[in-house]
């Protein structure tokens, strides 16, 4: 985990992204999507008004790096108990190695997304080798799953400006992370979930990690901290989201100048 790369979107591009998103979404999900457009078009005079409006008590739990053979199952395991779907962004090379996990994830309604082939920062490659990356790992999702539009995650958040242009030019939508674990760092349930707590705010995305690159070279502190997190958020009234739904623009194009 790194920076963060800028996404500042413009009012026309949110309202544009929500519309599309809503076109895509469930029937009832569309009515949700379509009050929340208005909500925007309304506050469109003032941006920075409309980034403190939403108090819509929905978080979406995302996973990195995965999938894994031991972890990624304890985690599936966890999330059917507590009936949460989740976005998973995968490797090309994980899902090579671990395609039934991917199955699994996919079928008990999880959505598949796409964090490169071999996590390489898009920095340290060439258009060629991103280009590559982010294709090679699409056929190995849609190989496995009935997924058309694929969500793309950049490894470390890090996006070069030579590669920005193909992610624009295929119209890539990117998911957020602004509630952040660190369970890189730590594998002590307690630890992950006061990291995450300190950014709780709606609409907010949760990154954590289902790969066996742990520290101490495992996950279950991530599994543990998902289990109790999940009741926890609840009893804050807080409900679980997943890409297919999202209505906000957490879920954004990679900050493409607009046409
Ligand atoms: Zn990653």
């Amino acid at each position: 985990m790194a920076d963060k790369y800028p996404q500042h979107h413009t009012m026309r591009q949110k309202i544009k992204l929500k519309i599309n998103t809503c076109i895509k979404a469930r029937i009832s999900a569309s009515i949700l999507c379509l009050v929340s457009v208005l909500s925007t078009v309304s506050y469109a005079g003032d941006p920075s008004l409309l980034e403190k409006t939403t108090d819509d008590k929905v978080v979406y739990l995302t996973y990195d790096d995965g999938p894994e053979s031991l972890y990624t199952p304890h985690l599936l395991d966890v999330l059917k108990k507590h009936q949460v779907k989740a976005t998973f962004f995968v490797t090309g090379l994980n899902v090579e190695t671990y395609p039934d996990v991917v199955k699994r994830a996919f079928q008990e309604g999880h959505i598949i997304a796409n964090h490169s082939y071999a996590h390489k920062s898009a920095r340290d490659m060439t258009g060629a080798e991103f280009k590559l990356s982010i294709e090679k790992t699409d056929s190995l999702i849609r190989h496995l799953t009935a997924q058309k539009d694929i969500l793309f995650r950049a490894p470390y958040l890090h996006i070069a400006d030579s590669n920005k242009s193909y992610l624009c030019k295929n119209k890539r939508n990117s998911m957020d992370a602004t509630m952040v674990g660190k369970d890189w760092e730590t594998q002590d349930p307690d630890q992950i979930i006061d990291n995450l707590m300190k950014d709780l705010k709606p609409e907010a995305v949760i990154l954590l990690h289902d790969d066996g690159g742990g520290p101490n070279g495992t996950r279950m502190g991530t599994v543990a901290a998902t289990d109790k997190l999940i009741p926890l958020l609840r009893a804050k009234g807080y409900r679980f989201g997943t890409a297919e739904t999202i209505t906000h623009w957490q879920l954004k194009a990679l900050d493409c100048p607009e046409k």
